[in-house]
């Protein structure tokens, strides 16, 4: 089963009590809370479980509708959300909601994404509400965030909820009631999803095998622990590709290469993801070396340029080396920051 479809740990009371009414569901299910709590995990969670033909519907993960779902292609889900939110998506629900979306190369046309679920979307949501379950007994639209709907969006919901197909369930998720049309919200089951205790926030971000500067970033980042988790990846994300960007424009230089501010950054991005990127780096050195080699000429990137300079057994020496001071650094055996320092040393000195 795709790792998705884990509870987080404060959701095991209210599923346990979802899993309980699986059999008399209403039709439509409102799903409430603060912002990055899990909201859309426990959603698909239930949609899933919907869609499952195992015989505890947990889901079982094994059938053949809960397997299709984790290769992102059950006819039987589908997932409205507006472009903005899908950007934080996960990659197994991209694939069912870019379904309901305008085409890449439309959205590219556009100067900023979407925030809203648009009437084109609810229309082509009755349509297939329309149609009879394909594989499953049941059909299941998860619409995320139910509140970024235009208001024609809204009413065109509403023909859905008046007069449901059989089999169909629709499965909304939102912040809260507020900004929606209390016609909407008197037709669903509502229920509010538990906001994690800030303990459970930290057990959670500790098995994750966070730093406890990254366990504390995230809980002052006041937007709930999964979207304060996103954020810092993301932040991580680019902080590293700043970090390996700036190491090739020293390496790009002949001479006088500030391996002081290399060490800096890299201290700042953490030693042990430092050591990583530093080892990728070298991975990809190696690479193109054999490329620039074998083309008898350089490419046009600044990889291809290191590269045409660079002692390619040297490099491999350094890989095993920097390999060595990360293991050594995360067994706690090793001064962090002069890994860092010699690792970047050793590829100074590999190229001209
Ligand atoms: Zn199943």
């Amino acid at each position: 089963m795709a790792n998705y479809l884990e509870l987080y740990p404060w959701q095991i009371k209210a599923w346990e009590r979802v899993v309980e009414s699986l059999g008399r569901l209403p039709h439509a299910i409102l799903f409430t809370g603060t912002e990055g709590i899990g909201k859309l995990r426990f959603a698909t969670r239930l949609a899933v479980a919907l869609l499952c033909e195992g015989e505890e519907k947990s889901p079982c993960g094994e059938c053949r509708n809960c397997r299709l779902f984790s290769s992102g292609t059950h006819p039987d889900l589908h997932v409205l959300t507006s472009e903005t939110k899908l950007e934080s998506m996960d990659s197994v629900l991209v694939s069912y909601a870019d379904r309901y979306l305008d085409d890449q190369s439309s959205r590219a046309k556009r100067k900023n994404p979407r925030s809203t679920i648009v009437i084109d979307q609810i229309r082509a949501l009755i349509e297939s509400a329309n149609v009879k379950p394909h594989l499953s007994v049941n059909k299941v639209f998860v619409i995320d965030p139910v509140d970024s709907m235009t208001n024609a969006g809204a009413n065109s919901l509403l023909k859905v909820l008046e007069e449901p197909a059989p089999n169909t369930f629709l499965v909304l998720i939102a912040q809260s009631t507020q900004n929606l049309l209390p016609t909407i919200t008197s037709r669903c089951q509502k229920l509010l999803l538990p906001v994690p205790e800030s303990e459970q926030i930290e057990q959670w971000l500790m098995q994750l095998k966070l730093r406890p500067q990254q366990i504390s970033a995230i809980q002052q980042c006041g937007k709930g622990p999964i979207v304060g988790l996103q954020q810092l990846q993301n932040d991580e994300i680019l902080r590293s590709t700043a970090f390996v960007s700036t190491v090739l424009k020293q390496l790009q230089r002949h001479k006088q290469r500030d391996l002081f501010e290399l060490i800096e950054l890299g201290i700042q991005l953490g030693e042990a993801e430092c050591l990583d990127e530093l080892l990728r780096l070298v991975s990809k050195l190696i690479r193109e070396v054999a490329v620039v080699r074998e083309r008898n000429q350089k490419g046009d990137t600044l990889l291809s340029e290191i590269a045409l300079r660079t002692d390619q057994r040297k490099l491999f020496l350094i890989y095993d080396h920097i390999g060595l001071l990360r293991n050594q650094i995360r067994a706690g055996g090793l001064d962090k920051t002069l890994a860092v320092e010699d690792a970047l040393i050793a590829i100074d000195n590999c190229v001209r």
